[in-house]
């Protein structure tokens, strides 16, 4: 069986990997698990060590899961402002997100994510954010600029309100369907953020260590947040874990003598010794051989070029390992069934698809051989033959 979305985003080299299986099997008979607080271990040393020097960003803060990653951000970015202002917390007290933006299923990471069908039972424990819509694009798309034009104008005004921060999945939203944005307009927004003093947060949970192209989607784009959340393929997918980074500033922002300046945040597995091996071999394995991910779009393209001749299939576009589009059959909603016929009649062919109501895609580990990935593209070519 192909897993051509990476189980849920995680898988980043291929199951199994045997580099990384050893370095957990090695760290695990040295020390498994031990209290973060007062005390610290090599592997989390080194982990923090490489992801600043790849990141730009001198500071890191270890949690579970993506989730918590972006809550660690979100609560950072608040307190940040707090401590500035010796604790008053008058001034900044807007967040800013995007629209069909996904961040997570705890509390804060679903307020700042858009409402839908996943947050509908908690609307009213969400707090309020503004929204600006995202111009996501795709092949032959000619209302880009204008749908850029628009947002960068709604974003403008949004931060007129003093912000405290500005949170984004870099080039390619997600959970909402794999919604990719131009990096030019990414630039824009952040010279914008910038301008108004506000932090911009980098929610990288799926697109960080290669999908899209380029170790980091920030770098890709050319924009360097304050603040990143990393997980899925931090690990190469084989053990939970978040890590939050930020810039030299933020964390000078919570040295001081105040007790209430502390970020008093923490979880049990902290820098897991046996998650932080399992980073380290992964991170071997990406700058070993960055072709891998650098090289992955141009294996898409002729594949996805031909499928998408067929006229019930909209909106082709494809970044990095990922390649999306739309099958014209109804509502597009999660909830439109299409993607679970297109899902069972992969299944029966050996190709493990999860499509997004009516938005297919491809998001398989870097270990994908040409072949493998032909076979994922006649999956769903004879899909669609069969059920539209
Ligand atoms: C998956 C995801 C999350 C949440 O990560 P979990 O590990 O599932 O909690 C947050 N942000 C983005 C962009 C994601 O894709």
């Amino acid at each position: 069986m192909i897993d051509a979305i990476s189980s849920w985003w995680v898988t980043l080299h291929g199951h199994g990997e045997p580099a990384i299986a050893a370095a957990i099997a090695r760290q695990a008979q040295e020390l498994e698990q031990v209290i973060f607080a007062n005390f610290s271990h090599a592997p989390a040393e080194e982990l923090a060590t490489r992801l600043s020097q790849l990141t730009g960003l001198e500071r890191l803060f270890f949690s579970d899961n993506g989730s918590t990653a972006v809550e660690v951000a979100l609560k950072m970015a608040w307190q940040w402002w707090r401590n500035q202002d010796g604790g008053t917390g008058d001034e900044r007290r807007q967040l800013i997100a995007f629209g069909g933006a996904y961040h997570g299923d705890t509390f804060g990471a679903m307020a700042v994510g858009d409402r839908s069908l996943f947050t509908a039972a908690y609307e009213p424990l969400l707090f309020n954010v503004s929204r600006v819509a995202w111009p996501h694009t795709w092949w032959g798309d000619g209302e880009v600029e204008a749908k850029e034009e628009q947002a960068l104008r709604d974003l403008e005004q949004a931060l007129a309100t003093p912000t405290a921060a500005v949170i984004l999945e870099p080039l390619i939203q997600g959970a909402s369907g794999l919604r990719m944005v131009r990096a030019a307009f990414l630039r824009a927004v952040a010279a914008r953020v910038k301008a108004a003093g506000a932090l911009l947060i980098a929610d990288e949970v799926m697109t960080g260590f290669g999908r899209t192209g380029a170790l980091f989607a920030c770098q890709k784009a050319g924009i360097q947040p304050d603040l990143m959340a990393l997980s899925k393929g931090l690990t190469g997918g084989f053990l939970p874990m978040g890590v939050t980074m930020a810039s030299e500033r933020i964390y000078q922002g919570f040295i001081s003598d105040r007790p209430t300046d502390t970020f008093f945040h923490g979880h049990s597995f902290t820098a897991n010794p046996l998650g932080c091996a399992a980073a380290l071999a992964s991170l071997d394995l990406l700058q070993q051989q960055p072709e891998r991910f650098e090289q992955f779009e141009g294996r898409h393209r002729p594949l996805l070029e031909h499928l998408s001749q067929h006229p019930r299939i909209h909106h082709p576009r494809c970044m990095g390992t990922v390649a999306a589009f739309e099958v014209d059959a109804g509502e597009a909603s999660y909830l439109n069934p299409i993607g679970l016929q297109i899902q069972r009649h992969c299944l029966e062919q050996g190709v493990y698809l999860r499509p997004l109501g009516n938005v297919v895609y491809l998001l398989p580990p870097l270990s994908i051989s040409d072949q493998q990935l032909q076979r994922c593209y006649a999956a769903i070519s004879s899909a669609i033959t069969a059920l539209l």
